[in-house]
């Protein structure tokens, strides 16, 4: 069974032009020093978790109305039971997009291959070299780099993603992603979101400006086919 830990009812910003729900699958192997997830990243096990059929039920009785499933996280593809999930919620008709920070590519590759996946949003946390640096831990470059190349040519639709935190990510990181990435589809610029954070200075941090963004995105575009700012 999957662990789930939030049913968002109603969301309107998880899967580009649908309707959907979302649920946050928690743990993660990354421990981003701006993650505001951090409730869900440590002790998750002594959470109470919902029942895959409660979302089922859910799903069911909104059908029509909503027409797509987001599945975040955490890093949802950790967890075996994902797939079989997958499976059933596409099996009531449902659109199925998940979040990734791509660390599981031979989970997301199964995923494609069985037809249980419709979108695919892929966090790129920094250029591949500050990495470590960035998300506070070990990391597999070639499982990130080979999930990038998957999303490129696997047939479905996807996005890259990165949050913009000042300090940590910059313009000359972000050109530095755009030369990784060139040519994919989209690419998403995302305002960071200074909450419950993992470490709580950054709580406290100055945002980038919308036209600071801008100018992120103005940087960046020429690289993508489609290239959008997440506020
Ligand atoms: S922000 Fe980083 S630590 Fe937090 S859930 Fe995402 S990948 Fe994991």
């Amino acid at each position: 069974m999957l662990p789930i830990v939030i049913l968002q009812r109603l969301s309107l910003r998880d899967y580009p032009g649908r309707l959907c729900a979302k649920v946050v699958v928690p743990g993660c192997n990354f421990r981003c020093r701006y993650c505001d997830n951090r409730e869900i990243i440590f002790d998750y096990l002594e959470k109470e978790w919902i029942h895959e059929r409660d979302v089922l039920n859910h799903l069911y009785r909104v059908k029509g109305y909503l027409t797509g499933l987001c599945i975040g996280g955490g890093e949802p593809t950790l967890h075996n039971g994902i797939l079989l999930f997958a499976s059933k919620v596409k099996s009531l008709g449902y659109k199925v997009k998940l979040d990734t920070n791509g660390t599981r590519p031979r989970r997301i590759r199964k995923m494609m291959e069985e037809k249980v996946l419709d979108y695919i949003a892929m966090d790129i946390k920094a250029p591949l070299d500050r990495y470590p640096q960035v998300v506070n831990h070990k990391v597999d470059i070639k499982a990130v780099e080979e999930s990038i190349k998957l999303l490129r040519r696997g047939g479905i639709d996807y996005e890259f993603r990165t949050t913009v935190v000042p300090g940590i990510i910059e313009a000359r990181d972000l050109e530095e992603i755009a030369k990784l990435l060139v040519g994919s589809k989209r690419y998403v610029i995302q305002q960071f979101r200074p909450e419950k954070n993992l470490y709580p200075e950054y709580s406290e941090i100055e945002l980038y400006s919308r036209s600071e963004l801008e100018g992120f995105r103005a940087l960046v575009s020429p690289y993508f086919a489609d290239c959008r700012i997440m506020y």
